[in-house]
């Protein structure tokens, strides 16, 4: 027998295990210290009543013979699928059809396992700094990949050039881990760059529910012409808290033809062959979540993360330290003050501070000299860490 040989190329990230490597040395040095995480990535809202009532309805229904269910659609239950259609109708007015919605465990896993339905020999193009999953999975399958420097020069968003050859492209936007985030005009160029090559342009939206600025699109689908090149991926994770609870979907259009064949169809076929679908309860949550209601009490924990993410924009801009995201976004891409590299500044602030942040060179080349910040602790804890952050470096 043979292994996969390209699991060899994975480059290990010794990120997050090496930035909590630090702390605990940091710690055995200082046990009195009172750490504040400004670098986690996961939500710290408990999930709203909608979602619980939801959730405590469905398991009882569960417990009973008429209400049991077994085995769901592998491609979701029409509840949820139609209240998924009709929040995209409501944010920005794009219209679904229910069969090009395929309910998933979270949108990290649809980003991985889509890659089944694509040759090797396709040419990926991902940015740098990027979510590495994106990286990961392609090397998993070796796949060639071209890296796109997202810079200050740049906004931090790259853009389709001349000769650029890449089959499938990975946007993400708002970007994880820069902030920043695509407007219209620019994701226009992308989507006629697609069209134009016959490429398929992966959009991960799973930050979409933080954007405010009316000319920033919470969904690939605003854009004229993205139906016919372009898969979207979305996630309950950060929009309601659901890192634990896991329900996120994946719209593959109709218009998405390649070789004559539609991607919906492979996609429909790779999920009921390998996927079982999501637990009814959590279906019943994620829709009573997506509902008008729901949208309410959702609405309120991103104004918490929102209002953070102001605080530390507020305190970065008094610094004058050059930052991007903040708007948009739950993250803050902060330039390392006196041209220090990412490592060296994170433990400044873990020493000094005691705040810990992401390095961003952990991201990517491009991300050396800058940190991530994360607007999802606590108000208070934020408060505090942008307290102590000025104190010490102002
Ligand atoms: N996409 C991006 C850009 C993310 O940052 C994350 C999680 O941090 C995910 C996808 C994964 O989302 P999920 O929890 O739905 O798997």
């Amino acid at each position: 027998m043979k292994i996969n040989k390209n699991y060899q190329n994975i480059e290990e990230t010794y990120l997050f295990s090496e930035v909590a490597e630090r702390v605990r040395r940091f710690m055995e040095k200082d046990k009195s210290a009172t750490l504040i995480k400004m670098g986690i990535g996961d939500v710290t809202r408990p999930l709203c009543r909608a979602a619980v009532d939801a959730l405590v309805k469905a398991s009882e229904e569960m417990g009973t013979a008429e209400g049991f269910h077994g085995y769901g659609p592998e491609q979701g239950y029409e509840f949820l699928r139609d209240e998924i259609a009709s929040y995209y109708q409501r944010h920005s007015g794009v219209k679904l059809y229910s069969e090009e919605i395929f309910v998933s465990d979270g949108a990290k896993s649809d980003i991985g396992n889509i890659l089944d339905i694509f040759d090797v020999d396709n040419i990926v193009a991902v940015t740098d700094p990027v979510y590495p999953v994106y990286v990961d999975t392609n090397v998993m399958s070796g796949r060639k990949i071209i890296k796109l420097s997202a810079t200050a020069d740049n906004d931090f968003l790259p853009m389709p050039y001349p000769g650029l050859e890449a089959d499938i492209i990975y946007l993400c936007s708002p970007n994880n881990p820069t902030g920043a985030a695509y407007d219209k005009t620019r994701l226009k160029k992308w989507v006629d760059f697609a069209n134009a090559h016959g490429s398929v342009i992966l959009f991960d939206a799973a930050y979409e529910a933080f954007i405010t600025d009316p000319d920033i699109p919470r969904s690939i689908y605003c854009i004229e012409g993205a139906r016919s090149c372009a898969i979207e991926f979305c996630s309950l994770s950060k929009t309601a808290g659901f890192t634990g609870t896991r329900c996120g979907y994946t719209v593959v259009p109709e218009g998405l033809v390649r070789e004559g064949v539609q991607l919906r169809k492979m996609w429909l076929r790779r999920q009921s062959t390998k996927f079982n679908g999501v637990s009814y309860p959590v279906q019943r949550a994620a829709a009573a979540c997506l509902k008008e209601s729901g949208q309410e009490e959702i609405l309120q924990n991103i104004a918490y993360y929102k209002e953070n993410a102001t605080i530390m924009a507020q305190t970065f801009a008094e610094l004058k330290w050059p930052f991007a995201g903040g708007k948009n976004s739950p993250y803050l891409w902060v330039k390392c003050p006196h041209g220090m590299r990412s490592w060296a500044f994170f433990d400044d602030l873990l020493e000094r501070a005691n705040v810990i942040c992401t390095p961003g060179s952990g991201f990517g080349d491009c991300g050396e000299g800058y940190v991530r910040f994360t607007s999802f602790n606590t108000h208070d804890n934020t408060v505090e860490a942008m307290r102590r952050i000025k104190e010490i470096f102002a």
